[in-house]
């Protein structure tokens, strides 16, 4: 019997975001084709990134696209894809499918703007987004999709709400991509799970492959020492906040420090219409939460509000975040600082000594929250020359992903016969695999960015 199979790294290979990995099976000339991801590529100038590009694939022969996690990385092409012709299902978990339209509405304007800046039509339109989420069908963990001779598996890949590991099944043979994978413990979804059985090829991220963690509880004494700092100094504090899980963990840890009233309750703004939305999606996903959230939540105890929290949705609300007196905390998007309303926060507050950012997230090279992390003392904004004088702090505890030993720990687990190691920075990824083969015995590549790799199949 004739077949073959394939795997080609179309994007997100030696580079963390723009996940986008095409599966090919052939059986007697009939082919069929599975993607994992589409993601957008983050970081770098609009018209320089393959988010301007057209695919390397006709998208109007892609059977399925099955997608890990709701994070832009992840689905930021998705409409484009719809737009150049893909007319097959979209499959994930349903908060991931009620988290996506929410999440590219919201990209859908900084992606325009970033077009119209170098000269570039938009890739697609909000029409592209609503067409997109109606091609969606949701599957649960542990339940599985046949696509022609493709078996797929979901299972918790503990990163954020929804968010899976996907589990291939072809001619004999099981591939596993991990999306992005968490840490244990995470905070507010279940831990990870290891899929059961054999995996011969496992296609692992390698966000942070060459770097710990601190402890969850270093990062909430750093946020709690920034809370009381900003207390004595009247002054404000500034939170580039991921609106995805990110926002979340914060609110709850805040949540709590008031509970346990370990900080004096002072104004909370959640000023960011994206992570307002998220957290909704996440109170109607509540059985996808921690049991002791899910507890919390049936008990009329909301674990992401708390009552100085004030959430400003339009415009306008924003203003009252200026108006009201220091000390208070502002938890704004982007989480990277290359856009949303954190921008205006910190062209008013950085020039303070009083104040004080603090990063809890990745900052990815280019952009301005990484200029902020590597202490530039002037930066521009909308072209606008800003002194830093705000302390700026960072910490990596509250992070959703896995790091190096996490990875390592997570691969002897699944103990697959080869390993892939993609979604990281060179050098990240370069540690991950050398540590996978000396430490595990298991080769692990490192495939370059449109690579199509032969997996072998017994005849
Ligand atoms: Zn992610």
């Amino acid at each position: 019997m004739s077949r073959s199979l394939s795997i080609t790294f179309v994007g997100g290979a030696r580079s963390v975001t723009g996940a986008n990995f095409l599966m090919e099976a052939e059986e007697e000339g009939r082919p069929a084709r599975i993607l994992i991801d589409c993601g957008l590529k983050q970081g770098e100038r609009f018209c320089e990134s393959a988010n301007s590009k057209p695919f390397p694939y006709d998208p109007t022969s892609v059977d399925a696209l099955f997608i890990t996690h709701a994070h832009a990385d992840h689905i930021g092409l998705i409409p484009k894809l719809v737009k150049d012709g893909f007319h097959s299902p979209i499959y994930g978990t349903a908060p991931t499918l009620d988290l996506m339209p929410v999440m590219l509405e919201d990209s859908v304007g900084i992606i325009a703007r970033e077009a119209k800046a170098c000269g570039a039509e938009p890739p697609y339109t909000t029409a592209d987004v609503a067409r997109a989420a109606s091609m969606t069908e949701p599957l649960n963990y542990g339940l599985t999709k046949s696509i022609g001779p493709f078996t797929i598996t979901l299972f918790n890949a503990g990163h954020i709400l929804g968010s899976a590991l996907v589990l291939v099944e072809v001619f004999g043979k099981r591939i596993l991509f991990t999306g992005d994978l968490g840490r244990v413990p995470t905070l507010i979804i279940p831990d990870r799970d290891v899929p059961p059985g054999t995996i011969d090829y496992l296609v692992t991220e390698s966000v942070y492959g060459n770097r710990t963690h601190e402890p969850i509880e270093e990062s909430e004494k750093a946020l709690l020492g920034a809370l009381k700092r900003v207390q004595e100094k009247k002054g404000t504090l500034l939170i580039p906040s991921f609106s995805l899980e990110r926002t979340q963990i914060i609110l709850k840890t805040i949540d709590r420090f008031l509970t346990e009233k370990l900080v004096e309750p002072l104004p909370v703004f959640l000023d960011s219409p994206l992570a307002i939305r998220v957290t909704e999606v996440y109170k109607n996903n509540a059985r996808f939460l921690r049991r002791e959230l899910q507890e919390q939540l049936q008990s009329g105890d909301d674990p992401f509000s708390f009552p100085s929290l004030r959430v400003t949705f339009s415009k306008g609300d924003a203003k009252a975040v200026d108006e009201a007196e220091p000390p208070k905390v502002v938890i704004a998007g982007a989480g990277m600082s290359h856009g949303g309303r954190i921008r205006s926060h910190e062209m008013h507050y950085l020039p303070g000594k009083e104040n004080e950012l603090l990063l809890v997230g990745y900052q990815v090279p280019g952009s301005l929250g990484r200029r902020l992390q590597d202490g530039a003392k002037e930066i521009l904004i909308n072209r606008k020359k800003v002194k830093v004088r705000a302390k700026v702090s960072k910490t990596g505890g509250f992070s959703a992903h896995a790091d190096r030993d996490g990875l390592l720990s997570f691969a002897e687990s699944v103990n697959p016969k080869e390993v892939f190691v993609v979604l990281g920075e060179m050098e990240s990824a370069s540690f991950l695999a050398q540590r996978i083969s000396g430490f595990l015995d298991i080769k692990a590549t490192i495939p370059q960015e449109g690579e199509q790799i032969e997996i072998p199949l017994s005849e």
